[in-house]
């Protein structure tokens, strides 16, 4: 082991410290608010892909398997506001996915697209009762939906926005970012640690909905994390990992697709990330890790207009 991973495997073992302080204080400031309030989400299913091998997903995914990962996003209630988490593909991707070569059109190739914004209209729910929407990161298949909710705050850490407007395709589409319909407000977590992640904000304060701040993946990807009443918790991680086999397996995507695509703005990042949601998920077996695209734990959650509280 060379010097860098010495290191690395220190700050593994101090963030292992600050995980198991911060969930211990985090459940108890949970149990105090558990009755009464209700705080409920749903899953949005968006879109699915159109397949790859599990291998060509995750390091130690095997060749034979199929894996057919899903687009989606994630409606909060909580009594103070409503937040929606990613938009998954929205109703002009396929205008803007027009910006891909020919290659990435291939590459990343979707199914039938059942717009969140549709969604909500079926469901008689106005888009304005929107507090926020919190994109996980401002890739494409993530930022997709944004033009369709005009004027709602978007809120996303400096970094991200910054990256993505000077990104290209196939991770960031123009269209979905220089676009007057977004009402881009600036996302600053705070220096406190939460779940062994450096920092965090915890939005309405009273430890039930909060972010954290998952660099790696890309330079400013956030987490986050939901404490419901019946004690069930929720950590969705955005593109930290692709699915939940990287989080049990501590493994990151393959290497190939890396130098293929440059799928991680920074890899050693992405990967102490991963060991970390590993860890974490060893230690808290009852915490739920969401992957943005996993479309098993995906069938697991409560989909849209059913909640889960
Ligand atoms: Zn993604």
């Amino acid at each position: 082991m060379g010097w860098v991973g010495q290191s690395a495997m220190k700050c593994l073992n101090n963030r292992n410290m600050r995980i198991v302080t911060t969930l211990v204080l985090s459940w108890t400031a949970a149990s105090v608010y558990a009755e009464g309030a209700a705080l409920r989400f749903a899953y949005i299913p968006v879109s699915a892909s159109h397949g790859a091998q599990e291998a060509m997903v995750v390091k130690s995914g095997s060749w034979l398997r199929q894996r057919n990962l899903s687009h989606g996003a994630i409606l909060i209630e909580h009594p103070q506001g409503t937040l929606l988490y990613d938009t998954g593909l929205g109703r002009e991707v396929d205008q803007q996915y027009e910006e891909n070569s020919a290659w990435a059109k291939a590459l990343f190739g979707y199914t039938q697209v059942t717009p969140v914004a549709d969604q909500f209209e079926a469901q008689g729910f106005d888009y304005r009762q929107l507090k926020a929407i919190i994109p996980s990161h401002l890739h494409w298949d993530h930022a997709s939906g944004l033009v369709d909710f005009p004027g709602v705050p978007v809120w996303t850490q400096p970094e991200e926005l910054e990256a993505a407007k000077k990104g290209r395709p196939p991770a960031y589409l123009r269209s979905q970012i220089d676009d007057p319909r977004i009402n881009w407000v600036k996302l600053t977590l705070d220096l406190k640690p939460f779940l062994g992640f450096s920092r965090s904000k915890d939005i309405f304060g009273d430890g039930r909905v909060v972010l954290v701040d998952l660099a790696g993946h890309t330079r400013g990807q956030t987490g986050l994390y939901l404490s419901l009443s019946s004690g069930q918790n929720y950590l969705f991680i955005g593109d930290a990992t692709w699915t939940q086999k990287g989080v049990e397996d501590n493994m990151p995507r393959p290497g190939f697709v890396q130098w293929l695509v440059g799928v991680d703005a920074d890899p050693e990042g992405a990967l102490n990330q991963v060991a970390a949601l590993h860890k974490l998920q060893q230690q808290y077996p009852r915490l739920t890790i969401v992957p943005a695209h996993d479309e098993f734990t995906a069938a697991r959650l409560p989909h849209y207009p059913e909640f889960a509280e």
